[in-house]
């Protein structure tokens, strides 16, 4: 095996360089990971443009691989060896907090590096840290004992698997948080990966009627949430979207709203409080915005309506988006439009933020470090 491992680093905002680090020992209680596949998401966009810190940092956190060396102790205690196609969830595990005991390591506050600057977490940690590799954009990742990691089911490609993050958000969002199940009518705002892979839950759960939001750039990806199971597209930009929701409904408004968009401010929120029933509707936010001006407080309670945030997904959402990708159900292969190598970070990212020096019509990005 090699003794330099090349990965593309974040240098600053904005800027990414292929440098070389150290092949890492792997110590007894640890492995590491041979990437196959980073998916890319719009959080990628926007640590890429904001930077939380100023270090450089391998991004990259929806992470594919192959377990390429593992400790004897990593496989006695967790189960996984040598040849494993895995998942690695960004969320670290401290192990003992009652968050980490319950599979929700995303509210970890040990391993948060919102509250605890020392924190791990897959593409957001210092790659001056040793062993360095904490991130997907680069050729391997380092395991230590408390990543958390998941089986690839038989029959699922690395590429494939790549759309795990998306759908295990997707039931977290639409079926822990929004509680959408068999004849529920579901407004989906925005139609990118995540809005798309909502789709896909929503109708594997019954959902009868499900509306699906986007611009006018959105005309392809539209069409793509038709193919996965969407009842309904609506174009924000050519049409009023209250009253379209309101004639799809007869009237009546949706059971749940999921938002999925990005940058949009504050006008999906104010879209999903009207676009609910008159009662008990549950709307899933994101709250990109540290301030609501003006929140209608008064006509969502009135209306009795239960907001949710959306914060990532639990352990168990990502077991069921596996067993989703596996059942082959729906032509996800529509998602998985894009592939990009090390070098085209920069072009991978910007073009799933439909940046300025990125490809067109780009869903999903996987971005393989061998290609
Ligand atoms: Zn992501
Ligand atoms: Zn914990």
């Amino acid at each position: 095996m090699a003794n330099k491992v090349l990965a593309a680093v974040r240098t600053a905002p904005g800027k990414t360089e292929v440098l070389e680090y150290p092949m890492p020992d792997i110590a007894e209680d640890a492995a590491l990971m041979r990437m196959e596949v980073a998916g890319i998401c719009g959080t990628d966009v926007k640590l890429y443009e904001h930077p939380p810190t100023t270090d450089p940092v391998i991004m990259g956190h929806e992470n594919i691989g192959y377990i390429e060396k593992c400790g004897k102790e990593f496989t006695r205690r967790k189960g996984f060896k040598e040849g494993d196609l895995v998942f690695v969830e960004h969320y670290v595990m401290c192990g003992k907090c009652e968050w980490c005991h319950a599979g929700q390591y995303r509210h970890c506050e040990n391993t948060n590096w919102r509250t605890n600057p020392e924190a791990i977490r897959y593409g957001y940690t210092s790659a001056k840290r040793p062993p360095h590799l904490y991130g997907g954009f680069s050729q391997y990742v380092y395991l230590p004992w408390n990543a958390v990691l998941h089986h690839v089911p038989k029959g699922v490609s690395p590429e494939l698997a790549g759309l795990v993050t998306p759908m295990a958000n997707g039931i977290e969002w639409s079926l822990f948080e929004g509680q959408v199940k068999y004849n529920s009518t579901v407004l989906i705002q925005g139609p990118g990966q995540q809005g798309l892979s909502q789709t896909v839950i929503c109708k594997q759960a019954g959902a009868k009627n499900i509306i699906i939001t986007g611009t006018s750039k959105d005309g392809a990806r539209l069409e793509v949430a038709k193919k996965l199971g969407a009842d309904h597209t609506i174009n924000v930009n050519t049409e009023n979207p209250l009253e379209k929701i309101m004639e799809y409904t007869g009237g009546l408004g949706v059971d749940v709203v999921l938002d999925c968009t990005a940058g949009a401010g504050t006008i999906p929120i104010l879209l999903g409080i009207e676009a609910l029933k008159a009662k008990a509707g549950r709307i899933v936010v994101q709250g990109e915005m540290p301030e609501f001006p003006n929140f209608p407080i008064g006509k969502m309670t009135t209306k009795y309506i239960t907001m949710h945030s959306a914060r990532g997904h639990s352990y168990l959402a990502c077991e069921l988006a596996l067993e989703q990708l596996a059942s082959k159900r729906f032509p996800l292969e529509l998602i998985t439009t894009h592939k990009f190598g090390l070098n085209e970070v920069d072009k991978a990212i910007k073009s799933v933020g439909n940046k300025e020096g990125g490809v067109k019509d780009v869903i999903h990005a996987s971005l393989m470090p061998w290609l």
